[in-house]
């Protein structure tokens, strides 16, 4: 079984004003900038069964391609927080290529977590007992007005997760595009 998730990649210039944004948060681990992605639809296990077919769902999804602007940062956890985010400014086109894709997750038999969309780029990931919890609010609040792009959003991408000691490996193992 492969760990696999559905992504959007980010653009290089994006994904450096993420990481000097992230530099400024008082966390223990941020993300590596290589990594900094929106997922799409985390599928979990699947088998290379689902994962063929899951391609041929996959290819028949047709969407244009549309823009993407990150707006302010956020966190997961309330008040023991575990992570800090990049939200993104609201953009249907983003919520209904997510809807698709995981229809065709679901197509393809592979089980997705019924659960809200709530598009967002993970900057550090974290325990809520490493971090100073007012510290964190206070500088969230500080970089409230942190901004990235708009870009456009061009395709998407299937990636296998390999944890171990240490950031994920985020291996891409098919790429997906949008119509321009
Ligand atoms: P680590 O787990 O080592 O902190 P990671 O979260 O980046 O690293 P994965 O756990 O493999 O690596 O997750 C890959 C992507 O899928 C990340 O964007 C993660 O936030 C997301 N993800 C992981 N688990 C879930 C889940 N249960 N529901 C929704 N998204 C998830
Ligand atoms: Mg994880």
């Amino acid at each position: 079984m492969m760990r696999v998730f559905l992504a959007i990649p980010l653009p290089e210039t994006v994904r450096d004003q993420l990481s000097i944004v992230a530099q400024m948060l008082p966390v223990p681990r941020r993300v590596p900038p290589e990594n900094l992605h929106l997922t799409l639809t985390f599928l979990g296990d699947a088998s290379a069964r689902d994962l063929e077919a899951l391609h041929s769902a996959l290819e028949g999804v047709q969407v244009p391609s549309f823009p993407i602007a990150l707006r302010g940062l956020d966190v997961f956890g309330r008040d023991k927080p575990k992570s800090v985010h990049a939200t993104i400014a609201p953009q249907p086109a983003l919520t209904r290529l997510a809807g698709k894709v995981e229809t065709a997750a679901r197509r393809a038999g592979i089980e997705v977590a019924a659960r809200k969309f709530v598009p967002h780029v993970t900057l550090a990931r974290f325990r809520p007992a490493e971090v100073d919890v007012p510290r964190l609010e206070r500088a969230i609040i500080d970089l409230a007005g942190v901004s990235a792009g708009p870009f456009d959003v061009t395709g998407f991408t299937l990636y296998q997760s390999h944890l171990g000691d240490g950031p994920p490996v985020y291996e891409v193992l098919a790429e997906y595009e949008l119509r321009s």
